[in-house]
Protein backbone atom coordinates (compact mmCIF):
# COMPACT_ATOMS: atom_id res chain seq x y z
CA UNK A 1 0.00 0.00 0.00
CA UNK A 2 1.16 3.61 -0.08
CA UNK A 3 -0.08 7.13 0.27
CA UNK A 4 0.10 9.41 -2.46
CA UNK A 5 0.75 13.46 -2.51
CA UNK A 6 0.63 16.09 -5.41
CA UNK A 7 1.50 19.31 -5.00
CA UNK A 8 0.90 21.36 -8.06
CA UNK A 9 1.80 18.82 -10.43
CA UNK A 10 2.15 20.51 -13.99
CA UNK A 11 2.77 18.42 -17.38
CA UNK A 12 3.99 20.53 -20.37
CA UNK A 13 4.82 18.27 -23.35
CA UNK A 14 7.89 19.28 -25.39
CA UNK A 15 5.59 20.40 -27.96
CA UNK A 16 4.20 23.21 -25.71
CA UNK A 17 1.16 21.37 -24.87
CA UNK A 18 -0.21 21.93 -21.44
CA UNK A 19 -1.82 18.75 -20.63
CA UNK A 20 -2.00 18.54 -16.45
CA UNK A 21 -2.39 22.14 -14.94
CA UNK A 22 -2.10 22.28 -11.03
CA UNK A 23 -2.98 18.50 -9.58
CA UNK A 24 -3.17 18.91 -6.59
CA UNK A 25 -4.44 15.86 -4.14
CA UNK A 26 -3.45 13.18 -1.41
CA UNK A 27 -4.42 9.62 -1.74
CA UNK A 28 -4.43 7.75 1.26
CA UNK A 29 -3.30 4.27 1.57
CA UNK A 30 -5.66 1.87 -0.02
CA UNK A 31 -7.78 3.83 -1.88
CA UNK A 32 -9.75 3.59 -4.94
CA UNK A 33 -9.23 6.26 -6.81
CA UNK A 34 -10.79 6.92 -10.79
CA UNK A 35 -9.74 9.22 -13.02
CA UNK A 36 -12.42 10.08 -15.45
CA UNK A 37 -13.32 13.02 -18.06
CA UNK A 38 -13.38 13.02 -22.09
CA UNK A 39 -10.71 11.83 -24.23
CA UNK A 40 -7.56 13.68 -23.90
CA UNK A 41 -8.60 15.97 -20.61
CA UNK A 42 -5.36 14.44 -19.34
CA UNK A 43 -5.96 11.32 -17.46
CA UNK A 44 -3.42 8.91 -19.03
CA UNK A 45 -0.67 11.63 -18.88
CA UNK A 46 -1.18 11.82 -15.07
CA UNK A 47 -1.59 8.08 -15.16
CA UNK A 48 1.92 7.96 -16.24
CA UNK A 49 3.55 10.63 -14.61
CA UNK A 50 2.70 8.45 -11.54
CA UNK A 51 4.15 5.43 -13.09
CA UNK A 52 7.42 7.24 -13.95
CA UNK A 53 6.80 7.03 -17.89
CA UNK A 54 6.55 10.57 -18.05
CA UNK A 55 8.37 13.43 -16.70
CA UNK A 56 6.79 15.87 -14.42
CA UNK A 57 7.28 19.66 -15.51
CA UNK A 58 6.33 20.68 -12.37
CA UNK A 59 5.29 20.48 -9.01
CA UNK A 60 5.93 17.78 -6.46
CA UNK A 61 4.76 14.21 -6.49
CA UNK A 62 5.16 12.00 -3.00
CA UNK A 63 4.82 8.62 -2.58
CA UNK A 64 4.87 7.44 1.28
CA UNK A 65 6.46 10.88 2.13
CA UNK A 66 9.33 10.69 -0.24
CA UNK A 67 10.10 13.24 -3.23
CA UNK A 68 9.29 10.68 -6.26
CA UNK A 69 9.95 13.27 -9.24
CA UNK A 70 13.05 11.51 -9.83
CA UNK A 71 12.39 8.34 -8.94
CA UNK A 72 13.03 5.69 -11.47
CA UNK A 73 10.03 3.75 -12.57
CA UNK A 74 11.12 0.31 -11.08
CA UNK A 75 11.49 2.07 -7.82
CA UNK A 76 8.10 3.22 -7.10
CA UNK A 77 6.31 -0.20 -6.76
CA UNK A 78 3.99 -0.13 -9.33
CA UNK A 79 2.16 -2.60 -11.20
CA UNK A 80 0.11 -1.40 -14.44
CA UNK A 81 -2.44 -2.84 -16.67
CA UNK A 82 -3.36 -1.30 -19.93
CA UNK A 83 -6.05 -1.39 -22.42
CA UNK A 84 -4.48 -3.91 -24.52
CA UNK A 85 -4.14 -7.13 -22.87
CA UNK A 86 -0.64 -7.60 -24.37
CA UNK A 87 -0.46 -11.19 -23.30
CA UNK A 88 2.15 -13.54 -24.92
CA UNK A 89 0.23 -15.35 -27.46
CA UNK A 90 2.57 -18.07 -27.50
CA UNK A 91 2.69 -18.47 -23.46
CA UNK A 92 -0.03 -20.49 -21.68
CA UNK A 93 -1.84 -18.40 -18.93
CA UNK A 94 0.58 -20.09 -16.47
CA UNK A 95 3.39 -19.20 -18.28
CA UNK A 96 2.11 -15.49 -18.67
CA UNK A 97 1.31 -15.37 -15.66
CA UNK A 98 4.77 -16.21 -14.09
CA UNK A 99 6.82 -14.75 -16.72
CA UNK A 100 7.82 -11.75 -15.20
CA UNK A 101 9.00 -13.39 -11.85
CA UNK A 102 11.16 -15.74 -14.37
CA UNK A 103 12.46 -12.90 -15.43
CA UNK A 104 13.59 -11.62 -12.52
CA UNK A 105 14.89 -15.22 -11.86
CA UNK A 106 12.31 -15.97 -8.78
CA UNK A 107 12.47 -20.06 -7.61
CA UNK A 108 10.14 -22.41 -9.65
CA UNK A 109 8.57 -23.47 -6.68
CA UNK A 110 7.91 -19.95 -5.66
CA UNK A 111 6.58 -18.96 -8.92
CA UNK A 112 4.20 -22.39 -8.90
CA UNK A 113 2.71 -21.17 -5.38
CA UNK A 114 2.27 -17.59 -6.50
CA UNK A 115 0.87 -18.51 -10.24
CA UNK A 116 -1.55 -20.76 -8.39
CA UNK A 117 -2.85 -18.69 -5.78
CA UNK A 118 -3.34 -15.63 -8.22
CA UNK A 119 -5.18 -17.86 -10.64
CA UNK A 120 -7.57 -18.80 -7.71
CA UNK A 121 -7.73 -14.96 -6.55
CA UNK A 122 -8.74 -14.58 -10.84
CA UNK A 123 -10.87 -17.57 -11.25
CA UNK A 124 -8.45 -18.64 -13.62
CA UNK A 125 -7.33 -22.19 -12.30
CA UNK A 126 -8.69 -23.96 -14.74
CA UNK A 127 -7.57 -22.20 -17.86
CA UNK A 128 -4.11 -22.39 -16.63
CA UNK A 129 -3.17 -24.46 -19.67
CA UNK A 130 -4.90 -23.01 -22.12
CA UNK A 131 -3.54 -20.49 -24.36
CA UNK A 132 -4.59 -16.67 -25.05
CA UNK A 133 -6.47 -17.53 -27.97
CA UNK A 134 -8.61 -19.89 -26.68
CA UNK A 135 -10.02 -17.34 -24.05
CA UNK A 136 -12.40 -14.75 -23.88
CA UNK A 137 -11.51 -10.95 -23.73
CA UNK A 138 -12.95 -11.07 -20.15
CA UNK A 139 -10.58 -14.03 -19.27
CA UNK A 140 -7.95 -12.38 -21.22
CA UNK A 141 -8.17 -9.31 -19.14
CA UNK A 142 -8.36 -11.33 -15.66
CA UNK A 143 -4.81 -12.78 -16.27
CA UNK A 144 -3.46 -9.43 -17.40
CA UNK A 145 -4.82 -8.38 -14.19
CA UNK A 146 -2.70 -11.39 -12.57
CA UNK A 147 0.35 -10.80 -14.33
CA UNK A 148 0.34 -7.26 -12.32
CA UNK A 149 -0.90 -8.76 -9.04
CA UNK A 150 1.23 -11.85 -8.95
CA UNK A 151 3.96 -9.32 -8.18
CA UNK A 152 3.45 -7.44 -4.57
CA UNK A 153 3.36 -3.98 -5.49
CA UNK A 154 2.38 -0.98 -3.49
CA UNK A 155 0.38 0.76 -6.63
CA UNK A 156 -1.87 -0.63 -8.87
CA UNK A 157 -2.08 1.69 -12.18
CA UNK A 158 -4.90 0.91 -14.63
CA UNK A 159 -5.67 2.68 -18.15
CA UNK A 160 -9.15 1.97 -19.78
CA UNK A 161 -8.78 -1.33 -18.92
CA UNK A 162 -12.18 -2.98 -19.56
CA UNK A 163 -12.61 -1.38 -23.07
CA UNK A 164 -11.97 -3.91 -24.99
CA UNK A 165 -14.36 -5.82 -23.41
CA UNK A 166 -18.46 -6.49 -24.28
CA UNK A 167 -20.96 -4.58 -22.39
CA UNK A 168 -22.02 -7.89 -19.87
CA UNK A 169 -18.08 -9.08 -19.37
CA UNK A 170 -17.46 -4.92 -17.91
CA UNK A 171 -19.84 -5.05 -15.54
CA UNK A 172 -19.00 -8.49 -14.57
CA UNK A 173 -14.96 -7.19 -14.48
CA UNK A 174 -16.06 -3.91 -12.47
CA UNK A 175 -17.35 -6.00 -9.56
CA UNK A 176 -13.92 -8.39 -9.84
CA UNK A 177 -11.62 -5.86 -10.15
CA UNK A 178 -13.15 -4.22 -6.90
CA UNK A 179 -13.15 -7.23 -5.27
CA UNK A 180 -9.67 -8.06 -5.74
CA UNK A 181 -8.87 -4.69 -4.65
CA UNK A 182 -10.80 -5.56 -1.39
CA UNK A 183 -8.46 -8.57 -0.28
CA UNK A 184 -5.53 -6.88 -1.82
CA UNK A 185 -5.38 -3.67 -0.71
CA UNK A 186 -3.36 -1.88 -2.80
CA UNK A 187 -3.18 1.78 -3.90
CA UNK A 188 -5.56 1.79 -7.00
CA UNK A 189 -5.51 4.05 -9.76
CA UNK A 190 -7.70 3.71 -12.00
CA UNK A 191 -8.04 5.64 -15.83
CA UNK A 192 -11.72 5.74 -17.20
CA UNK A 193 -14.19 7.76 -20.08
CA UNK A 194 -17.15 6.23 -18.19
CA UNK A 195 -18.72 7.65 -15.50
CA UNK A 196 -20.59 4.62 -14.78
CA UNK A 197 -17.36 2.55 -14.28
CA UNK A 198 -16.26 5.68 -12.13
CA UNK A 199 -19.16 5.91 -10.18
CA UNK A 200 -19.46 2.08 -9.14
CA UNK A 201 -15.54 1.07 -8.37
CA UNK A 202 -13.90 4.28 -6.54
CA UNK A 203 -13.52 5.58 -2.76
CA UNK A 204 -13.10 8.65 -4.74
CA UNK A 205 -13.10 10.23 -8.34
CA UNK A 206 -11.16 12.95 -10.00
CA UNK A 207 -13.08 14.46 -12.73
CA UNK A 208 -11.04 16.22 -15.30
CA UNK A 209 -11.95 18.14 -18.17
CA UNK A 210 -10.60 18.68 -21.36
CA UNK A 211 -7.32 20.60 -20.77
CA UNK A 212 -5.64 18.83 -18.04
CA UNK A 213 -8.19 20.67 -15.33
CA UNK A 214 -8.99 18.94 -12.31
CA UNK A 215 -12.77 20.19 -12.04
CA UNK A 216 -14.00 17.97 -8.30
CA UNK A 217 -12.44 15.44 -6.24
CA UNK A 218 -15.18 13.65 -4.12
CA UNK A 219 -16.98 10.06 -2.98
CA UNK A 220 -19.54 9.12 -5.84
CA UNK A 221 -21.97 10.44 -3.50
CA UNK A 222 -20.66 13.89 -3.42
CA UNK A 223 -20.37 14.44 -7.07
CA UNK A 224 -23.76 13.23 -7.53
CA UNK A 225 -25.73 14.63 -5.24
CA UNK A 226 -23.08 17.76 -4.99
CA UNK A 227 -21.63 18.81 -8.23
CA UNK A 228 -19.62 21.55 -7.52
CA UNK A 229 -19.90 22.86 -11.39
CA UNK A 230 -21.94 22.74 -14.32
CA UNK A 231 -19.56 20.49 -16.09
CA UNK A 232 -19.33 17.71 -13.36
CA UNK A 233 -23.51 18.01 -13.26
CA UNK A 234 -23.35 17.46 -16.86
CA UNK A 235 -20.84 14.94 -16.89
CA UNK A 236 -22.25 12.50 -13.91
CA UNK A 237 -25.24 11.01 -14.24
CA UNK A 238 -26.91 9.10 -16.98
CA UNK A 239 -29.49 10.43 -18.66
CA UNK A 240 -27.39 13.64 -17.85
CA UNK A 241 -29.02 16.22 -16.22
CA UNK A 242 -31.27 18.51 -17.28
CA UNK A 243 -30.39 22.14 -18.03
CA UNK A 244 -32.48 25.14 -18.40
CA UNK A 245 -30.77 28.45 -19.12
CA UNK A 246 -32.93 31.62 -17.75
CA UNK A 247 -31.66 35.32 -16.58
CA UNK A 248 -32.93 35.60 -13.00
CA UNK A 249 -35.60 38.68 -12.43
CA UNK A 250 -38.02 39.13 -9.24
CA UNK A 251 -36.41 36.17 -8.23
CA UNK A 252 -37.56 33.71 -10.46
CA UNK A 253 -36.15 32.15 -13.43
CA UNK A 254 -38.45 32.95 -16.75
CA UNK A 255 -37.51 30.15 -19.54
CA UNK A 256 -40.36 30.51 -22.35
CA UNK A 257 -43.85 29.13 -20.06
CA UNK A 258 -41.65 28.37 -17.07
CA UNK A 259 -41.58 30.83 -13.91
CA UNK A 260 -39.98 29.25 -10.98
CA UNK A 261 -39.12 31.10 -7.71
CA UNK A 262 -35.70 30.15 -6.84
CA UNK A 263 -35.79 31.32 -3.30
CA UNK A 264 -36.73 27.87 -1.90
CA UNK A 265 -33.51 26.60 -3.21
CA UNK A 266 -30.82 29.00 -3.10
CA UNK A 267 -29.39 30.59 -0.37
CA UNK A 268 -29.58 34.35 -1.69
CA UNK A 269 -31.55 34.81 -3.96
CA UNK A 270 -30.93 38.37 -4.46
CA UNK A 271 -27.35 37.84 -5.35
CA UNK A 272 -28.37 36.24 -8.20
CA UNK A 273 -30.84 38.82 -9.44
CA UNK A 274 -30.10 40.11 -13.25
CA UNK A 275 -27.97 37.17 -13.75
CA UNK A 276 -28.03 34.09 -16.01
CA UNK A 277 -28.19 30.81 -14.51
CA UNK A 278 -28.73 27.19 -15.08
CA UNK A 279 -31.71 25.69 -13.12
CA UNK A 280 -30.84 21.67 -12.95
CA UNK A 281 -32.25 18.70 -12.33
CA UNK A 282 -31.60 14.67 -12.82
CA UNK A 283 -33.80 12.79 -14.79
CA UNK A 284 -34.50 10.28 -11.91
CA UNK A 285 -35.69 12.84 -9.72
CA UNK A 286 -38.71 13.84 -10.68
CA UNK A 287 -41.77 12.51 -8.71
CA UNK A 288 -45.46 11.90 -10.19
CA UNK A 289 -47.42 13.15 -7.10
CA UNK A 290 -46.33 16.83 -4.88
CA UNK A 291 -43.22 15.52 -2.83
CA UNK A 292 -44.03 14.69 0.90
CA UNK A 293 -42.58 15.20 3.58
CA UNK A 294 -40.58 12.05 5.33
CA UNK A 295 -41.71 10.67 8.58
CA UNK A 296 -40.46 13.34 11.06
CA UNK A 297 -39.33 16.04 8.68
CA UNK A 298 -41.33 19.33 7.97
CA UNK A 299 -42.98 18.96 4.07
CA UNK A 300 -40.85 19.44 1.51
CA UNK A 301 -42.08 21.36 -1.59
CA UNK A 302 -41.34 21.02 -4.91
CA UNK A 303 -42.38 22.74 -8.67
CA UNK A 304 -45.05 21.16 -10.70
CA UNK A 305 -44.03 21.69 -13.97
CA UNK A 306 -45.99 20.50 -17.29
CA UNK A 307 -44.13 19.27 -20.51
CA UNK A 308 -44.95 17.94 -24.20
CA UNK A 309 -44.26 14.10 -24.46
CA UNK A 310 -41.70 13.87 -27.85
CA UNK A 311 -40.60 10.60 -27.75
CA UNK A 312 -40.59 7.43 -25.12
CA UNK A 313 -38.25 4.78 -24.45
CA UNK A 314 -39.25 1.65 -21.83
CA UNK A 315 -36.03 0.20 -20.80
CA UNK A 316 -38.06 -2.19 -18.84
CA UNK A 317 -36.70 -1.15 -14.85
CA UNK A 318 -37.57 2.31 -16.31
CA UNK A 319 -38.62 4.65 -18.81
CA UNK A 320 -37.33 7.71 -20.71
CA UNK A 321 -39.16 10.38 -21.33
CA UNK A 322 -38.31 13.13 -24.07
CA UNK A 323 -40.67 15.77 -23.59
CA UNK A 324 -40.76 19.66 -23.97
CA UNK A 325 -41.83 22.25 -22.04
CA UNK A 326 -42.01 25.22 -24.39
CA UNK A 327 -38.81 25.34 -26.10
CA UNK A 328 -36.74 23.54 -23.40
CA UNK A 329 -36.00 19.99 -23.73
CA UNK A 330 -35.89 17.72 -21.02
CA UNK A 331 -35.53 13.63 -20.28
CA UNK A 332 -37.30 12.13 -17.47
CA UNK A 333 -37.27 8.91 -16.04
CA UNK A 334 -40.23 7.20 -14.86
CA UNK A 335 -41.25 3.75 -13.72
CA UNK A 336 -42.34 1.91 -16.58
CA UNK A 337 -46.16 1.48 -15.36
CA UNK A 338 -46.67 5.15 -15.59
CA UNK A 339 -45.14 5.80 -18.82
CA UNK A 340 -47.25 8.41 -20.69
CA UNK A 341 -48.22 7.95 -24.21
CA UNK A 342 -46.27 9.83 -26.99
CA UNK A 343 -48.18 13.76 -27.71
CA UNK A 344 -49.48 13.70 -24.64
CA UNK A 345 -49.43 16.11 -21.70
CA UNK A 346 -47.01 15.50 -18.78
CA UNK A 347 -47.36 16.84 -15.64
CA UNK A 348 -44.37 16.35 -12.70
CA UNK A 349 -42.85 17.66 -10.01
CA UNK A 350 -39.40 18.52 -9.19
CA UNK A 351 -38.60 18.25 -5.04
CA UNK A 352 -36.82 21.32 -3.91
CA UNK A 353 -34.26 19.11 -3.05
CA UNK A 354 -33.35 17.44 -6.26
CA UNK A 355 -33.36 21.26 -7.93
CA UNK A 356 -29.62 23.29 -8.39
CA UNK A 357 -29.02 26.37 -9.86
CA UNK A 358 -25.61 27.35 -11.40
CA UNK A 359 -23.92 30.35 -12.42
CA UNK A 360 -23.37 30.49 -15.96
CA UNK A 361 -20.61 33.70 -15.42
CA UNK A 362 -18.55 31.39 -12.90
CA UNK A 363 -20.17 28.14 -14.13
CA UNK A 364 -19.83 26.92 -10.08
CA UNK A 365 -23.17 25.84 -8.34
CA UNK A 366 -25.38 28.47 -6.19
CA UNK A 367 -24.96 27.82 -2.76
CA UNK A 368 -27.89 26.28 -0.84
CA UNK A 369 -29.12 25.32 2.54
CA UNK A 370 -30.64 22.28 0.97
CA UNK A 371 -30.41 18.66 2.74
CA UNK A 372 -29.70 16.71 -0.75
CA UNK A 373 -30.86 12.65 -0.99
P1 LIG B 1 -6.66 11.10 -21.85
O1 LIG B 1 -5.95 9.97 -21.21
O2 LIG B 1 -7.52 11.86 -20.90
O3 LIG B 1 -7.39 10.70 -23.09
P2 LIG B 1 -3.98 12.05 -22.45
O4 LIG B 1 -3.37 12.23 -21.11
O5 LIG B 1 -3.59 10.83 -23.22
O6 LIG B 1 -5.57 12.17 -22.34
O7 LIG B 1 -3.62 13.31 -23.34
C1 LIG B 1 -3.90 14.63 -22.89
C2 LIG B 1 -3.51 15.62 -23.98
O8 LIG B 1 -2.11 15.63 -24.16
C3 LIG B 1 -4.12 15.28 -25.34
O9 LIG B 1 -4.55 16.45 -25.95
C4 LIG B 1 -2.97 14.65 -26.09
O10 LIG B 1 -3.09 14.88 -27.48
C5 LIG B 1 -1.78 15.38 -25.51
N1 LIG B 1 -0.57 14.53 -25.55
C6 LIG B 1 -0.43 13.28 -25.09
N2 LIG B 1 0.81 12.82 -25.26
C7 LIG B 1 1.50 13.83 -25.87
C8 LIG B 1 2.86 13.99 -26.32
N3 LIG B 1 3.74 13.03 -26.16
N4 LIG B 1 3.18 15.18 -26.87
C9 LIG B 1 2.28 16.17 -27.01
N5 LIG B 1 0.99 16.08 -26.60
C10 LIG B 1 0.60 14.93 -26.04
Amino acid sequence: MAHLLFKDVNKVYPNGYHAVHDFNMEIKDGEFICLVGDSGCGKSTTLRMIAGLEEITSGEFYIDGVLANQMSSRDRGIAMVFQSYALYPHLTVYENLGFGLTLEGVDADVIDEKVKKTAKILGLTEYLERFPRNLSGGQCQRVAVGRALIRKVNIFLMDEPLSNLDAKQRVTMRSEIKQIHRSVGSTTIYVTHDQTEAMTMSDRIVVMKSGGYVQQIGTPYELYFHPSNLFVAGFIGEPPMNFIKSVVTDGKINAGELQLDLTPVVKDVKALEGKEVVFAFRPEAIKLSAPKAAKGEKAEGGYELSSNVDLTELLGDMTNVYANIGNVNVILKVNPHYTPEMGSTFKFFVPYSAAYVFDCETELAVESDLKRH
